[in-house]
């Protein structure tokens, strides 16, 4: 293509002066999760079977924005302590949490609640005893250990309880995360769980939900979260060779689009906020977060905040506590400035960096040391 050796130019040229991004409402934010925490609309009710992630979103809003003593008052923290230990379930095939005191008719084999323990549910609990920085002496070690294992499958994945057939690859990343905060690895074959997220991997250099599914965010998140989660001495050639580690960063950088800044979950489909951190925090748990255009990308969140508060997972939608909390969560890895400027986040468990090390320190049946 020919060029023009001397190209037209405005005199004053103010079409290129970057417009000033607006600030993070981060008070808004907040408020949001914390109304969410009170009580749902009617038209959310959906979502009272997976309560435990509901508490987990909207707590750790509130830990990213440093605001969880100013917004719950100690009992508050106490009560909510006490709720998520009386989720702590047992039985025949060991102790986990579940999503909340629902009943269901349906009896779990193995578990004498009507309400089993969920593998999901066990790491959100976990996470969010650990930003309301509890003790953990209430903790049976010995039952997680023994759910973590009765809920690997015989394809080397997890299942959301012992014996579902519901093995992906949310799940493995779950016990990954689990097994790494007991810092006891005995609950899983490690090699047959590697196996099985290697089987995952797709030829865009992403993962799929299960073996042969299409390259997705979330999954590709959990995978690479999962085999960086490995202590390296116990890794089975967990992590990624050089030709597969450019093949999956080149995925997750195409991802990111060049009109809006936002990240799309799969090739060829719109942004989103929750896709944002999913791929976002995949490239900064490889080493590769300066290839992320962090400018374009706050732009895009500036752009999905709601007027009344949260985060949207794009503009002109309705915010909720899922969207508001990954996009805080990427904000603080992405480390923009000004009122932008949040964390730090510990990418690989998805928790602030200070909540992530409470949790290793406290999890474990023997204190770690430093
Ligand atoms: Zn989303």
């Amino acid at each position: 293509m020919a060029t023009d050796p001397e190209p037209f130019t405005l005199p004053e040229d103010v079409s290129a002066q970057p417009v000033p991004i607006p600030p993070l409402e981060r008070s808004r934010h907040v408020a949001h999760c914390n109304r969410c925490l009170a009580g749902l609309p009617a038209s959310l009710t959906d979502i009272d079977s997976s309560r435990m992630v509901l508490a987990f979103y909207c707590l750790g809003v509130m830990d990213v924005y440093s605001a969880l003593d100013m917004k719950l008052s100690a009992s508050d923290r106490e009560a909510w302590r006490g709720w998520i230990w009386a989720q702590q379930a047992g039985g025949e095939h060991g102790t986990g949490f579940r999503p909340g005191p629902f009943m269901t008719r349906v009896r779990q084999p193995g578990y004498t609640d009507a309400s089993a323990p969920h593998l999901i549910m066990t790491y959100c609990a976990l996470l969010s005893l650990a930003i309301l920085r509890d003790d953990f002496r209430r903790l049976d070690r010995a039952g997680l250990v023994r759910f973590v294992r009765a809920c690997q499958d015989t394809n080397g994945g997890f299942t959301t309880t012992p014996g579902a057939d519901d093995a992906d690859l949310r799940m493995c990343y779950c016990a990954f995360v689990v097994c790494s905060f007991l810092n006891d690895w005995s609950g899983m074959d490690v090699t047959r769980a590697v196996d099985y997220i290697r089987r995952c991997r797709t030829y865009e250099g992403g993962y799929g939900q299960s073996p042969g599914a299409e390259a997705l965010g979330g999954t590709t998140y959990c995978a690479i979260a999962a085999l960086y989660l490995l202590p390296q001495d116990t890794a089975p050639a967990g992590r990624l060779t050089r030709a597969e580690h450019r093949q999956t960063v080149r995925w997750l950088v195409h991802t990111q689009d060049g009109a809006t800044g936002g990240f799309a979950g799969r090739t060829n489909k719109v942004p989103d906020a929750c896709y944002c951190f999913w791929q976002g925090a995949a490239l900064a748990i490889m080493g590769e977060k300066e290839r992320i255009d962090a400018v374009a990308l706050t732009r895009f969140f500036a752009r999905c905040q709601h007027r009344f508060g949260g985060i949207a997972k794009a503009q002109d939608e309705a915010a909720d506590p899922y969207h508001t909390y990954l996009a805080s969560a990427m904000i603080a890895i992405a480390q923009g400035a000004g009122t932008w400027a949040l964390g730090p986040l510990d990418p690989l468990v998805n928790a602030t960096e200070e909540t992530a090390a409470w949790a290793r320190e406290r999890v474990p049946a023997r204190p770690v040391l430093a």
